[in-house]
Formats: structure tokens, sequence, C-alpha cells
């Protein structure tokens, strides 16, 4: 018989923010698949539950793979979980399942809904949702204009996720291809006890940034308001 695998939601930074699902299913897999053996370590400790953790990061090697493959084979309970989040949204996950569709049609797999950055930006935001576009991380170097081209050309709300230490460039980027009136929300540290939501326009947000260089850290999510 084969396995299950659960795809399971972690929080985005406050603990309360987990349900008590993934915790039952945390608690009844044979193995959970993490992203970072000692993040979700520590996770797991704070709620008292000892599990097997095994990782399965953005580079697992073919081996990890069929290693996983086997395992469901064989009819084991497995969790994915990533290091924050929900796992494969801009995390691990996608080529696993993937794998899985392809080669083992009949196991199971379970989504454990919860927590999202993304989700959690936009439901904050205030700009329309119903229909929205997710670009992930902005690319680094190729790809990077088009990138900004397309946030400037859409008609519906864009959320992206943008480091620290690349947020100014961000902003440039966007100073580019907004005009000065477009709104942007920047949900920083969301759930943390430095959360903050800067809502404004283009230029309102620049302003504000370069009068407070001292927010510039934690993590960010970019909401931008949609071509009028
Ligand atoms: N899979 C995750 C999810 O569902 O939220 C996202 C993982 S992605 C690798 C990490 C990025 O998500 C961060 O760089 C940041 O842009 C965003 N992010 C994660 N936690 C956040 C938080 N508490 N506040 C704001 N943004 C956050």
């Amino acid at each position: 018989m084969n396995g299950s695998l659960y795809i399971v939601a972690t929080p985005i930074g406050n603990l309360e923010d987990i349900t008590l699902r993934a915790l039952r299913i945390l608690k009844e897999v044979d193995v959970v698949l993490c992203e970072d053996t000692r993040t979700t370590g520590k996770l797991l400790k704070h709620f008292d539950i000892s599990a097997k953790l095994t990782s399965y990061h953005g580079n697992a090697t073919d081996k990890k793979h069929m290693y996983i493959l086997d395992m469901l084979r064989d009819g084991k309970k497995l969790a994915l979980v990533s290091d924050a989040g929900t796992p494969c949204i801009s995390d691990p996950g996608v080529m696993l399942i993937h794998s899985i569709r392809e080669q083992l049609p009949d196991v199971e797999i379970f989504a454990i809904p919860g927590p999202s950055a993304v989700i959690s930006a936009l439901s904050i935001s205030g700009l329309p949702s119903s229909e929205y576009l997710f670009l992930g991380f902005a690319p680094h170097k190729k790809g990077r204009k088009t990138f900004f081209e397309r946030i400037g050309a859409s008609d519906t709300t864009i959320a992206f996720y943008e480091s620290p230490h690349r947020f100014e460039k961000a902003l440039a980027g966007l100073a580019e291809v907004l005009d000065e009136n477009r709104h942007l929300l920047i949900a920083r540290e969301l759930t943390k006890m430095h959360e903050q939501g800067v809502y404004g326009t283009l230029f309102e947000i620049l302003e504000y940034f370069k009068n407070h260089p001292d927010k510039i850290r934690g993590e960010f999510v970019i909401v931008v308001e949609g071509r009028k």
C-alpha cells in the first residue's frame, strides 16, 4: 500500500498561528521532511513533539527524491514543512510533489493549510484581491527588467517577496515603472513583534523609507496596486 504526504504550513513568526491539525499531523507521521532540520526541530520542541526529521531543501538530489519515493512505496506517512509558511510557495517541495504525481499516482497528497506571507499581506492591503498576480522573489539579474515591467503593466494587484538587503533596490525598480500615485502596502515582519504595514502612494513610501532607514530590516512582502 502506498503512503501519504501532508504539506504542512507552519507559522511565519507567531507560533500561536500553527493549526491544531498541523500539530496532530506532525505528531502522527513517520517522518517530517524539513527545509532545515534545526529550524523545524526548534518548532517541534516548542510544542513538545518528537518526530523523526530528515532534510529536504531546495537543492535536493535525485538520491534524496528516490529515498523519499521509496518511503512512500513502503506505505510511510510523511509530512513536508518549510522554514516558515506554506511549503512550495516560493519554497522547496514542488519538484518532489511533481515526481510523486508522475511516478506514484496512488500516493495521496494532502494540504494542511495555515500561514502564508503573501496571503497575509494581501489580506491587510485593502487592495483588490479577488484576482492578483504573485511573482515570488524579484530576480537578481536576468529577467529583472521584465519583472518590474510586468508590475508596471499589471491591471490587477501584484504581490512579491523581497529580502531586507535588496529592499531598497526593489523600491528603485518600482520607481522606474510606476507612476507616483500608485498605492503600495509594505508588509513587514508579519505576525512578529515589530510587525508593520506601511501603506501609501509610491511617492509616500519612498519618502517614508528615506526618512526611516531603521525600518529596512526583517522580512517583507510588497503589494502593489494594479494600474488604473
Ligand atoms: N512559503 C513561505 C510562505 O508561504 O509564506 C514563503 C517563503 S519565502 C522563501 C520567504 C519570504 O517570504 C521572505 O523573504 C519574505 O519576503 C516573506 N515572508 C516570510 N515571512 C514573513 C513575515 N513574517 N513578514 C513578511 N514577509 C515574510
